[in-house]
Protein backbone atom coordinates (compact mmCIF):
# COMPACT_ATOMS: atom_id res chain seq x y z
CA UNK A 1 0.00 0.00 0.00
CA UNK A 2 1.43 3.44 -0.84
CA UNK A 3 1.96 6.66 1.82
CA UNK A 4 -0.54 8.08 0.20
CA UNK A 5 -3.45 5.20 0.56
CA UNK A 6 -2.43 4.53 4.32
CA UNK A 7 -2.54 8.47 4.78
CA UNK A 8 -6.51 8.73 2.83
CA UNK A 9 -7.26 5.55 5.08
CA UNK A 10 -6.16 7.10 8.23
CA UNK A 11 -8.12 10.04 7.07
CA UNK A 12 -11.24 7.69 6.78
CA UNK A 13 -10.88 5.72 10.19
CA UNK A 14 -10.64 9.02 11.86
CA UNK A 15 -13.19 10.96 10.48
CA UNK A 16 -15.65 12.20 13.29
CA UNK A 17 -18.44 13.52 10.88
CA UNK A 18 -18.53 13.77 7.03
CA UNK A 19 -20.63 14.86 4.51
CA UNK A 20 -21.06 13.05 1.26
CA UNK A 21 -22.39 14.77 -1.77
CA UNK A 22 -24.73 16.76 0.71
CA UNK A 23 -26.73 18.86 -1.27
CA UNK A 24 -29.99 21.19 -0.02
CA UNK A 25 -32.61 22.87 -1.96
CA UNK A 26 -35.41 24.19 0.16
CA UNK A 27 -39.34 24.96 -1.53
CA UNK A 28 -40.33 28.27 0.33
CA UNK A 29 -43.58 28.97 1.42
CA UNK A 30 -44.42 30.27 -2.51
CA UNK A 31 -43.10 27.24 -3.18
CA UNK A 32 -39.74 28.44 -5.31
CA UNK A 33 -37.04 25.90 -5.13
CA UNK A 34 -34.31 27.45 -2.91
CA UNK A 35 -30.72 25.74 -4.44
CA UNK A 36 -28.96 26.90 -0.69
CA UNK A 37 -26.24 24.07 -1.02
CA UNK A 38 -24.20 22.73 -4.08
CA UNK A 39 -22.79 18.74 -3.26
CA UNK A 40 -20.57 19.08 -1.03
CA UNK A 41 -17.98 16.68 0.28
CA UNK A 42 -16.45 16.97 3.64
CA UNK A 43 -14.63 14.93 6.44
CA UNK A 44 -13.88 16.67 9.93
CA UNK A 45 -11.62 14.15 11.59
CA UNK A 46 -11.12 13.38 15.54
CA UNK A 47 -10.03 16.59 17.65
CA UNK A 48 -10.14 19.03 14.62
CA UNK A 49 -11.41 22.99 15.10
CA UNK A 50 -12.95 23.58 12.06
CA UNK A 51 -14.40 26.99 11.24
CA UNK A 52 -16.46 28.08 8.34
CA UNK A 53 -16.91 31.64 7.07
CA UNK A 54 -18.51 33.13 4.59
CA UNK A 55 -21.29 35.99 3.67
CA UNK A 56 -24.58 35.75 4.73
CA UNK A 57 -27.19 33.16 2.86
CA UNK A 58 -24.47 30.93 1.77
CA UNK A 59 -25.62 27.84 3.47
CA UNK A 60 -23.55 27.92 6.60
CA UNK A 61 -26.12 27.30 9.26
CA UNK A 62 -28.00 25.17 6.38
CA UNK A 63 -24.88 22.72 6.92
CA UNK A 64 -24.56 22.63 10.89
CA UNK A 65 -28.44 21.72 11.12
CA UNK A 66 -27.57 18.83 8.46
CA UNK A 67 -24.74 17.77 11.26
CA UNK A 68 -26.85 18.40 13.72
CA UNK A 69 -29.45 15.66 12.41
CA UNK A 70 -32.01 18.33 12.21
CA UNK A 71 -32.42 18.68 9.00
CA UNK A 72 -32.02 16.00 6.57
CA UNK A 73 -30.75 16.69 3.25
CA UNK A 74 -32.65 16.91 0.09
CA UNK A 75 -29.16 15.19 -1.82
CA UNK A 76 -26.28 12.93 -0.47
CA UNK A 77 -25.38 12.21 3.77
CA UNK A 78 -23.90 12.94 6.75
CA UNK A 79 -22.15 10.85 8.71
CA UNK A 80 -21.02 10.76 12.63
CA UNK A 81 -18.58 7.88 13.49
CA UNK A 82 -19.67 5.78 10.20
CA UNK A 83 -23.31 6.06 10.35
CA UNK A 84 -25.59 8.06 8.55
CA UNK A 85 -27.40 10.81 10.89
CA UNK A 86 -30.91 10.81 11.10
CA UNK A 87 -31.74 12.70 13.95
CA UNK A 88 -30.31 14.91 16.78
CA UNK A 89 -28.14 13.26 18.96
CA UNK A 90 -26.56 13.92 22.63
CA UNK A 91 -23.23 13.13 20.97
CA UNK A 92 -23.16 16.65 19.08
CA UNK A 93 -23.86 20.02 21.15
CA UNK A 94 -25.09 22.64 19.62
CA UNK A 95 -24.60 26.42 20.50
CA UNK A 96 -27.69 28.53 18.53
CA UNK A 97 -27.02 31.99 17.60
CA UNK A 98 -29.33 32.96 20.11
CA UNK A 99 -29.64 32.06 23.68
CA UNK A 100 -32.19 29.51 24.37
CA UNK A 101 -32.23 29.14 28.14
CA UNK A 102 -35.49 27.66 30.65
CA UNK A 103 -36.91 30.97 32.42
CA UNK A 104 -38.22 29.17 35.20
CA UNK A 105 -34.55 27.53 35.89
CA UNK A 106 -31.52 29.15 37.27
CA UNK A 107 -28.84 29.95 35.61
CA UNK A 108 -26.80 26.62 37.23
CA UNK A 109 -29.94 24.30 36.79
CA UNK A 110 -30.08 25.88 33.03
CA UNK A 111 -26.18 24.48 32.60
CA UNK A 112 -26.76 21.38 34.81
CA UNK A 113 -29.72 20.12 32.80
CA UNK A 114 -28.28 17.88 30.44
CA UNK A 115 -26.24 16.31 33.12
CA UNK A 116 -29.36 16.00 35.16
CA UNK A 117 -30.65 13.90 32.09
CA UNK A 118 -28.31 11.64 31.86
CA UNK A 119 -28.86 11.16 35.48
CA UNK A 120 -25.27 12.50 36.64
CA UNK A 121 -25.92 12.89 41.04
CA UNK A 122 -26.50 16.04 42.09
CA UNK A 123 -22.94 17.09 43.43
CA UNK A 124 -21.52 16.45 40.73
CA UNK A 125 -23.06 18.21 37.92
CA UNK A 126 -23.57 21.63 40.49
CA UNK A 127 -19.58 21.35 40.41
CA UNK A 128 -19.56 20.19 36.54
CA UNK A 129 -22.18 23.48 35.97
CA UNK A 130 -20.34 25.63 38.45
CA UNK A 131 -16.58 24.94 36.56
CA UNK A 132 -18.47 25.67 32.95
CA UNK A 133 -19.75 28.77 34.87
CA UNK A 134 -16.75 30.01 35.89
CA UNK A 135 -15.03 29.25 32.45
CA UNK A 136 -16.93 31.60 30.88
CA UNK A 137 -17.11 34.37 32.98
CA UNK A 138 -20.19 33.61 35.23
CA UNK A 139 -19.65 32.10 38.52
CA UNK A 140 -21.06 34.95 40.62
CA UNK A 141 -24.58 34.18 38.74
CA UNK A 142 -25.37 30.45 39.09
CA UNK A 143 -28.35 31.32 41.46
CA UNK A 144 -29.65 33.87 38.99
CA UNK A 145 -32.90 33.62 36.41
CA UNK A 146 -31.70 34.19 33.07
CA UNK A 147 -34.11 37.18 33.03
CA UNK A 148 -31.80 38.83 35.66
CA UNK A 149 -28.80 38.61 33.23
CA UNK A 150 -27.73 40.42 30.17
CA UNK A 151 -28.44 38.99 26.44
CA UNK A 152 -24.43 38.38 26.58
CA UNK A 153 -24.94 36.53 30.06
CA UNK A 154 -27.72 35.09 28.92
CA UNK A 155 -25.54 33.57 25.33
CA UNK A 156 -22.85 32.62 27.68
CA UNK A 157 -24.88 30.51 29.86
CA UNK A 158 -26.01 28.48 26.02
CA UNK A 159 -22.25 28.24 25.94
CA UNK A 160 -21.22 26.83 29.71
CA UNK A 161 -24.48 24.35 29.08
CA UNK A 162 -22.92 22.76 25.94
CA UNK A 163 -19.59 22.84 26.90
CA UNK A 164 -20.45 21.30 29.88
CA UNK A 165 -22.08 18.20 28.77
CA UNK A 166 -18.67 17.69 27.28
CA UNK A 167 -20.30 16.08 23.94
CA UNK A 168 -18.13 14.09 21.56
CA UNK A 169 -18.15 16.97 18.67
CA UNK A 170 -19.83 21.01 19.36
CA UNK A 171 -21.55 22.63 17.00
CA UNK A 172 -21.50 26.12 17.24
CA UNK A 173 -23.35 28.79 14.90
CA UNK A 174 -22.04 32.52 15.44
CA UNK A 175 -22.19 32.19 19.45
CA UNK A 176 -20.04 35.63 19.88
CA UNK A 177 -22.05 37.22 17.17
CA UNK A 178 -23.64 39.38 19.37
CA UNK A 179 -21.48 39.80 22.19
CA UNK A 180 -19.51 43.26 22.76
CA UNK A 181 -15.14 42.65 21.64
CA UNK A 182 -13.70 42.02 25.15
CA UNK A 183 -16.18 39.24 26.29
CA UNK A 184 -15.60 38.05 22.64
CA UNK A 185 -12.42 38.26 22.72
CA UNK A 186 -12.15 36.40 26.30
CA UNK A 187 -14.20 33.74 25.38
CA UNK A 188 -12.13 32.61 22.00
CA UNK A 189 -9.18 32.23 23.99
CA UNK A 190 -10.94 29.99 26.73
CA UNK A 191 -12.84 27.89 24.38
CA UNK A 192 -9.65 27.89 22.44
CA UNK A 193 -7.23 26.17 25.46
CA UNK A 194 -10.14 23.76 26.44
CA UNK A 195 -10.27 22.44 23.09
CA UNK A 196 -6.69 22.21 23.31
CA UNK A 197 -6.90 20.35 26.66
CA UNK A 198 -10.30 18.01 25.62
CA UNK A 199 -9.35 17.63 22.04
CA UNK A 200 -13.21 18.18 21.16
CA UNK A 201 -14.09 18.13 17.82
CA UNK A 202 -15.66 21.41 17.05
CA UNK A 203 -17.49 22.68 13.86
CA UNK A 204 -17.86 26.40 14.60
CA UNK A 205 -19.32 29.43 11.89
CA UNK A 206 -18.72 32.78 12.14
CA UNK A 207 -18.90 35.73 9.50
CA UNK A 208 -15.64 36.94 11.68
CA UNK A 209 -12.38 36.22 9.40
CA UNK A 210 -9.91 37.19 12.10
CA UNK A 211 -12.00 34.79 14.79
CA UNK A 212 -11.85 31.93 12.26
CA UNK A 213 -8.31 31.82 11.79
CA UNK A 214 -7.42 32.59 15.47
CA UNK A 215 -9.28 29.17 16.43
CA UNK A 216 -9.65 27.34 13.38
CA UNK A 217 -7.00 24.41 12.56
CA UNK A 218 -8.57 24.57 9.63
CA UNK A 219 -11.10 27.36 7.95
CA UNK A 220 -13.66 26.82 5.09
CA UNK A 221 -14.37 29.85 3.13
CA UNK A 222 -18.17 29.30 1.46
CA UNK A 223 -19.53 31.31 -1.26
CA UNK A 224 -23.51 31.84 -2.44
CA UNK A 225 -25.12 30.41 -3.99
CA UNK A 226 -25.94 27.75 -4.18
CA UNK A 227 -23.13 27.54 -1.51
CA UNK A 228 -19.84 25.73 -2.11
CA UNK A 229 -16.35 25.73 -0.53
CA UNK A 230 -14.35 28.00 -2.32
CA UNK A 231 -11.28 27.50 -0.05
CA UNK A 232 -10.45 24.73 2.29
CA UNK A 233 -7.20 25.93 4.01
CA UNK A 234 -5.24 24.80 7.06
CA UNK A 235 -4.29 27.03 9.88
CA UNK A 236 -0.75 25.73 10.51
CA UNK A 237 1.50 28.58 12.30
CA UNK A 238 4.77 28.07 13.70
CA UNK A 239 5.53 25.46 16.92
CA UNK A 240 5.31 27.96 19.52
CA UNK A 241 1.76 29.50 18.22
CA UNK A 242 0.63 26.29 20.38
CA UNK A 243 0.62 28.38 23.42
CA UNK A 244 -0.47 31.71 22.16
CA UNK A 245 -3.69 33.03 23.44
CA UNK A 246 -4.88 36.08 21.55
CA UNK A 247 -2.82 39.24 20.55
CA UNK A 248 0.81 37.45 20.46
CA UNK A 249 -0.99 35.06 18.01
CA UNK A 250 -2.58 38.05 16.07
CA UNK A 251 0.86 39.72 15.55
CA UNK A 252 2.63 36.49 13.84
CA UNK A 253 3.36 37.22 10.45
CA UNK A 254 2.14 34.02 9.52
CA UNK A 255 -0.96 34.52 10.84
CA UNK A 256 -1.62 37.89 9.17
CA UNK A 257 -0.99 36.37 5.80
CA UNK A 258 -3.51 33.61 6.43
CA UNK A 259 -6.17 36.02 7.27
CA UNK A 260 -5.49 38.18 4.04
CA UNK A 261 -5.35 35.34 1.84
CA UNK A 262 -9.04 33.89 3.61
CA UNK A 263 -10.26 37.40 3.08
CA UNK A 264 -9.20 37.74 -0.47
CA UNK A 265 -11.33 34.37 -0.95
CA UNK A 266 -14.39 35.78 0.33
CA UNK A 267 -14.01 38.74 -1.67
CA UNK A 268 -13.75 36.86 -4.76
P1 LIG B 1 -26.20 31.25 6.28
O1 LIG B 1 -26.27 30.57 7.58
O2 LIG B 1 -24.90 31.07 5.56
O3 LIG B 1 -26.58 32.69 6.36
P2 LIG B 1 -28.47 29.54 5.56
O4 LIG B 1 -27.95 28.16 5.60
O5 LIG B 1 -29.27 30.00 6.73
O6 LIG B 1 -27.27 30.56 5.28
O7 LIG B 1 -29.36 29.73 4.26
C1 LIG B 1 -28.88 29.44 2.96
C2 LIG B 1 -29.93 29.82 1.93
O8 LIG B 1 -31.07 29.00 2.07
C3 LIG B 1 -30.43 31.26 2.08
O9 LIG B 1 -30.64 31.78 0.81
C4 LIG B 1 -31.72 31.10 2.84
O10 LIG B 1 -32.60 32.14 2.55
C5 LIG B 1 -32.23 29.77 2.34
N1 LIG B 1 -33.05 29.06 3.35
C6 LIG B 1 -32.61 28.65 4.56
N2 LIG B 1 -33.58 27.99 5.23
C7 LIG B 1 -34.66 27.98 4.40
C8 LIG B 1 -35.98 27.44 4.50
N3 LIG B 1 -36.38 26.75 5.58
N4 LIG B 1 -36.81 27.61 3.44
C9 LIG B 1 -36.40 28.27 2.34
N5 LIG B 1 -35.18 28.80 2.18
C10 LIG B 1 -34.30 28.66 3.19
MG1 LIG C 1 -26.60 31.34 9.51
Amino acid sequence: MTATQNATDRAAQSAVVSLDGVSQRYVTDSGDVVHALAETDLTIPEGEFICVVGPSGCGKTTLLKILAGFLEPTGGAAHYRGKQITGPAAARGVVFQQPNLYPWFTVRENVALGMRMRKVGKKQRTEKAQEYLELVGLGDSGDAKPYELSGGMQQRTQIARVLANETDVILMDEPFGALDAITRGRLQADLLSLQRAQHRTVFFITHDVDEAVFLGDRVLVMSARPGHVVLDQHVTLSADAGHMLGEEMRRLPEFIELREKVAGAIER
